[in-house]
């Protein structure tokens, strides 16, 4: 008899797959959750049980499932020409179209920004492991070899290869791993309402932060630091907003240290903060910028690098002496993935869904603050855009409300993410929710808290 006819698919889950970020006893214990389908905002399990999706999968579903004009467009790409690889100045048509449809794009929508080429990738992690590699040419090349070292913030999410997820500042995903790798240092976390001193006005945090960082700059030498990298609002720590000025505050300091700065837009690129980029809510000028999940909505993995003017030029005028770029994948830039980014690109600008998280934002603020904020342990309720917040304080210490209250939100009906850094439930629904369906997921939410 064929095994498979006698074993559940749970039961197969758990005996061959090892699931990423997950718990090998809790699996053991309570078994997989199964999906089966999904359409618009709404996801279904295989006990027929559907769910409100408020993490549009992992903030990266931004134009909603079941999109027929991103099947479609994968569909003809792949039957047009399955794959070309990009290795030695080949390409395809639609890698072109969306290299050049990304550096418009930014350029026409970040105010002072001079990006000259896209890099593809497959991942937000691979994208910042591109990010540290051309920080490292680009300071080779200019004779500044001892420039290597990379600033990341506490509490900030950058990915989980060896080399990204020692960017990422969450000791969690660094525990028995040997991470982070010793060229990655972290600064303060720039959340005012956890790490503010008593009385500490928000500017005067600010200004804190950056005398920290000039500290560190000064203790370690500019001459060894390369790159600084930040994410416009910390998304996977716990949805940071910066503090007051503090981007203008850090960007003076890195331009008088001759120090990049990586925007890391895998979550907030397209749409999710109400602008097309966060860089351009924030006022971020970065030399390097690295986009995934909602460059495809998360229907091919893909990810774009954007690498500006004067990182360029040093590259171009070096090419004669250095001969072939060795950085590269098999996938960088694959034609499948480009036609359905390109077709994404058109429904996010046929459907404004850029403007529709800016209006949206606030009605899922609004519904938050009515329905849970006078709960005596949530602490803070923010958010920009469609990606927001609910942070708890004052708890005892033992019961983390927020993983119980992701528990519950399931049972009810909505999904939300328990955050690994703060007692945060992140809230990043796809860009397509009506305000009905934020209204009934947030009731949800609440209901679920009121249980838990
Ligand atoms: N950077 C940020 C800001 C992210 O939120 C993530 C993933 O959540 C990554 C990088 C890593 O992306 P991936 O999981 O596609 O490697």
């Amino acid at each position: 008899m064929n095994e498979c006819t006698t074993r559940s698919l749970a039961q197969m889950d758990q005996e061959s797959h090892f699931h990423p970020v997950s718990s090998i006893s809790d699996l053991q214990k309570n078994g997989p959750a199964i999906y089966t389908s999904a359409n618009g905002v709404t996801v279904t399990r295989d006990n027929g049980e559907t769910l409100l999706d408020m993490g549009a999968g992992l903030w990266c579903v931004n134009v909603g499932y079941g999109r027929k004009e991103l099947v479609q467009a994968g569909a003809e790409a792949m039957q047009q020409l399955s794959f070309q690889h990009c290795f030695g100045g080949a390409a395809a048509e639609p890698t072109i179209r969306l290299a050049d449809r990304l550096l418009n794009l930014f350029r026409s929508t970040v105010p002072g920004s001079d990006m000259a080429r896209v890099f593809f990738g497959n991942s937000g992690s691979d994208a910042n492991d591109t990010a540290i590699k051309l920080m490292n040419y680009y300071h080779n090349l200019r004779g500044k070899t001892a420039k290597k070292k990379i600033i990341a913030r506490e509490g900030a999410y950058h990915g989980l290869t060896l080399a990204s997820g020692s960017l990422t500042g969450i000791k969690s995903y660094h525990t028995a791993f040997d991470m982070p790798l010793a060229n990655v240092l972290h600064t303060g976390c720039p959340h005012y309402f956890t790490f503010g001193k008593e009385g500490e006005s928000e500017v005067a945090f600010t200004d804190r932060l950056i005398a920290e960082l000039e500290e560190m700059i000064t203790r370690e030498g500019a001459d060894t630091i390369g790159a600084f990298i930040a994410e416009p609002v910390m998304g996977t720590g716990g949805v940071f907003l910066p503090p007051k000025g503090y981007f203008e505050k850090l960007q003076e300091v890195l331009k008088r240290h001759d120090i990049l700065l990586i925007a890391d837009e895998v979550i907030t690129g397209f749409g999710r903060t109400g602008n097309w980029f966060g860089s351009g809510t924030y006022g971020l000028r970065p030399d390097i910028v690295s986009l995934a999940k909602g460059l495809t909505s998360a229907y091919f993995p893909m990810s774009a690098s954007l690498i500006s003017r004067r990182m360029w030029d040093v590259f171009e005028g070096a090419s004669e002496k250095m001969g072939v770029m060795m950085h590269g994948f098999t996938y960088s830039g694959h034609p499948v993935g480009a036609a359905i980014a390109l077709a994404n690109l058109d429904v996010m600008e046929q459907e404004n869904l850029t403007e529709r998280a800016a209006l949206l934002g606030p009605v899922l603020l609004k519904a938050l603050r009515n329905r849970v904020g006078e709960n005596p342990f949530v602490g803070d309720i923010r958010g920009v855009g469609l990606m927001a917040a609910v942070e708890f304080s004052g708890f005892p210490k033992a019961s983390a409300p927020h993983k119980i209250v992701a528990k519950h939100a399931t049972a009810a009906g909505v999904l939300t993410r328990a955050l690994p850094y703060l007692p945060v439930t992140s809230f990043s629904p796809p860009l397509t929710i009506s305000e009905a369906e934020i209204i009934e997921a947030v009731d949800r939410y609440a209901r679920a808290l009121d249980a838990a």
